[in-house]
C-alpha cells in the first residue's frame, strides 16, 4: 500500500496517474463503548483495504472532522458543521487534483453526506475527476450492532466490551422528526441509535468484507472519461 504521508515530494511525480483515496471521518460520540474516532478509524481501514488491493492507489491522510452537530450535546464531539466540511472538501480536492488525476473520498459518517454530495458536484462541474463512496452497513444507525461489530473486527482493543448497551432501537425513520428537533441526545441518553449488545466480531468481518468488495468494484468501474454527475 502506498501512503501519501510517507512519500517525499520527489517520489510523487511518478504517481500522478494514480487515484488518491482520502478517508473522511468525524470526531464525535459513539456511545459509552466506542472511541470518538470510530468513523475515522473505519474510513482509514476501508481506504487502506483498497490501497492493498490495487497498485494504482495512493492513500491520503484522513480528514478527522466533519458535520457532527447532531451529536454536540455529548462531550468530546468536535464538529466543524456542514458548510465548513463542504468548503474543506472543495479546497482539498482542488489542491489534490493539481497532482493526482482522480480523487476519491471514502466517507463513513452519515452526517457528512450532504456536504460530500455538494462538494463532489461542484468539483466535477469544475472538470475535476472527483468521486465519493460510502459503505452501507444495512443495520442500525449509530454506534449499535453495525459499527460496534466492525470495530470489534478491526480495533477490538478500543471497544469497551463491558459497556455494550442498547440505545434508541426504534427505526430511524420514526426517530427522524425528534432527531432533527432535539439531536441525538433527545432520543438516546447514551448516544446509541440501535443496539450494541448484539454486535460480534464475526458480523464485523462479514460486513467489512462486503464493503471492501463494493469499494474495490466502485474503483474498478470508474469511468475512464470525466462525466458530469447528477
Ligand atoms: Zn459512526
Amino acid at each position: 500500500m502506498t501512503s501519501l504521508s510517507s512519500l517525499r515530494w520527489t517520489d510523487v511525480a511518478d504517481l500522478r496517474d494514480r487515484l488518491l483515496v482520502v478517508p473522511l471521518g468525524a470526531t464525535e460520540q459513539h456511545g459509552p463503548h466506542l472511541p470518538l474516532s470510530t468513523d475515522t478509524v473505519i474510513a482509514c481501514e476501508l481506504a487502506d483495504a483498497v490501497g492493498r488491493e490495487r497498485d494504482d492507489v495512493v492513500v491520503a491522510p484522513a480528514v478527522p472532522y466533519g458535520a457532527s452537530g447532531e451529536h454536540q450535546a455529548f462531550d468530546g464531539t468536535l464538529s466543524i458543521g456542514s458548510a465548513a466540511t463542504e468548503l474543506l472538501l472543495i479546497e482539498l480536492a482542488r489542491s489534490a487534483t493539481e497532482t493526482f488525476r482522480r480523487v476519491l473520498f471514502v466517507s463513513t459518517h452519515g452526517g457528512n453526506a450532504e456536504a460530500v454530495r455538494s462538494a463532489v458536484q461542484r468539483l466535477r462541474a469544475e472538470g475535476r475527476d472527483v468521486r465519493a463512496w460510502g459503505p452501507t452497513w444495512g443495520g442500525d444507525a449509530h454506534a449499535g450492532t453495525s459499527e460496534t461489530s466492525v470495530m470489534l473486527a478491526i480495533r477490538p482493543e478500543q471497544v469497551g466490551v463491558d459497556r455494550l448497551e442498547p440505545g434508541a432501537t426504534r427505526p430511524i425513520r420514526d426517530l427522524l422528526p425528534e432527531l432533527q428537533r432535539d439531536g441525538v441526545r433527545g432520543v438516546s441518553a447514551n448516544g446509541i441509535l440501535g443496539d450494541a449488545t448484539t454486535a460480534s466480531e464475526e458480523q464485523g468481518r462479514t460486513a467489512l468484507r462486503r464493503a471492501t468488495g463494493e469499494l474495490v468494484a466502485f474503483v474498478a468501474g470508474w469511468p475512464p472519461v470525466l462525466t458530469p454527475t447528477r
